[in-house]
């Protein structure tokens, strides 16, 4: 019988559990926490968007985005949902967004874990892998600090360092380096981002509608609208997530990162100045702060009334982007396995046979709107299933 070893219980560990399962290996996760599932059930502020009906061109990034096609062409958000229908899960749809009906992510959790240990599998918790090696040509050990477990097929599905939740780390870049795989540099993605200047104290707590632009270099790369949090440290909230990872790669490569804010994204940059006029012609006996407090939280109408160029400040508040915040307050990593060295029809290491890699520990990333557990679902179900069906693998028993 095939034996499977999986190093991590979460998202993509857990789908490639059970799909190897299902094709009747017999297969054993190595999870580091106490249970398996700890980030899953932090997801989605703890209601776990875990797919989107959605998908656009860009939602997904990486050094080579189109790595993702072939998995996800396999297993997309419709088959998701119905994957996790099959495991008992009724789901609710919140314009796409894909929920547990229950709005827990536990429920989650629960159904991935129940439908592996259902389906065969042994979840073994407390047990974080160290070192893997590969013995000649028939398999794997697997080293833990208790144990050591042999098979003949191994699945990386370790996930990034992202979060401040307790398995969230470096082991998998270390584990995949380890044996030949190179990492583009991982950092943080979905997270806020740190402006250059001061008195951001006197803006936090604001939450508004706006287009944010990004600019590399002056040049405009990409613009996404949703509501905009201002901070003490700069901005946060959904399109500044979505904008991260473009800004602190570009950092990284000691490019100018600016951000632009559009406080009035429902006004066509060319329409404005009238649009301003006309409000001022309306209320004559208003000044500019009174007149900007029936538009906007109090807090910002004060910042933009004392700007000079007030068509500019409400249409193209510039920003110059100073970092991100650190992985532990970050939703997710760019960066990660170079999937060049990954076959993307199965997973599999171009460089080691019958090693698998899966996840978020892949260089690939997704915006925020449930992209990410996709493509842990699709990515693990890819690595599982042909792990289960690899002809190479003929390791030895433990
Ligand atoms: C706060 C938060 C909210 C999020 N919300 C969403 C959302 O709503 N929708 C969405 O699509 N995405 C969301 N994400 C992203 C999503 O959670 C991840 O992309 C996804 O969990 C990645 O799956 P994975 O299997 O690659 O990694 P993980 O789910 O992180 O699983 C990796 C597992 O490997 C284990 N492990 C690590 N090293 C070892 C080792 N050496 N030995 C044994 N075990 C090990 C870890 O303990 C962990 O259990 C969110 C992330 C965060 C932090």
């Amino acid at each position: 019988m095939k034996k499977i070893l999986i190093v991590g219980g979460g998202a993509s560990g857990l789908a490639a559990g059970i799909w190897a399962a299902r094709e009747g290996a017999d297969v054993t996760i190595l999870e580091r926490n106490d249970k398996p599932g700890k980030k899953l059930c932090a997801t989605g502020n703890g209601r776990c968007n875990f797919t989107n009906l959605h998908p656009a061109e860009d939602s997904y990034r990486g050094s080579h985005p189109d790595f993702v096609q072939k998995a996800l062409s396999a297993f997309g958000p419709e088959e998701a949902v119905r994957f996790f229908d099959d495991l008992g899960v009724l789901c609710v749809s919140r314009e796409g967004l894909m929920y547990p009906r229950s709005m827990q992510a536990g429920t989650i959790s629960n159904a991935l874990v129940d439908g592996f240990i259902s389906s065969g599998g042994r979840m073994k918790t407390r047990e974080r892998v160290h070192r893997v090696e590969r013995t000649g040509k028939d398999g794997f050990l697997v080293y833990t600090d208790t144990w050591q477990y042999s098979a003949h097929c191994i699945i990386l599905a370790c996930g990034s360092a992202a979060s401040a939740i307790s398995g969230a780390g470096m082991d998998g870049y270390e584990l995949a380096h380890s044996l030949g795989h190179h990492i583009v540099r991982p950092l943080p993605a979905l997270t806020g981002l740190r402006c250059g200047g001061k008195g951001f104290a006197s803006w936090a707590g604001v939450r508004t509608q706006a287009d944010a632009s990004l600019l590399i270099d002056g040049k405009i790369i990409k613009t996404v609208l949703g509501e905009v949090q201002l901070t003490d440290y700069g901005v946060s909230g959904i399109p500044v997530f979505d904008l991260s990872r473009y800004a602190l790669r570009a950092l990284e490569e000691g490019f100018r990162v600016e951000l632009s804010l559009d406080f009035l994204p429902e006004i066509p940059g060319d329409e404005a100045e009238a649009f301003l006029n006309r409000r001022k012609a309306l209320c004559p006996n208003k000044t500019v702060r009174e007149l900007l407090s029936g538009w906007f939280p109090e807090k910002l109408a004060r910042i933009l009334s004392t700007r000079k160029d007030l068509l500019r400040a409400l249409k193209d508040y510039r920003l110059d982007v100073a970092g991100g915040l650190s992985f532990e307050h970050a939703q997710a990593c760019s960066g990660g396995v170079d999937t060049r060295e990954v076959d993307p029809e199965s997973m599999e290491s171009e460089l080691v046979p019958g090693l698998y890699l899966c996840g978020e520990l892949l260089d690939i990333d997704g915006n925020c709107g449930g992209f990410n557990l996709q493509w842990a679902w699709a990515s693990g179900r890819c690595a599982g299933i042909h792990a289960a069906l690899d002809v190479n693998g003929t390791g030895g028993e433990s």
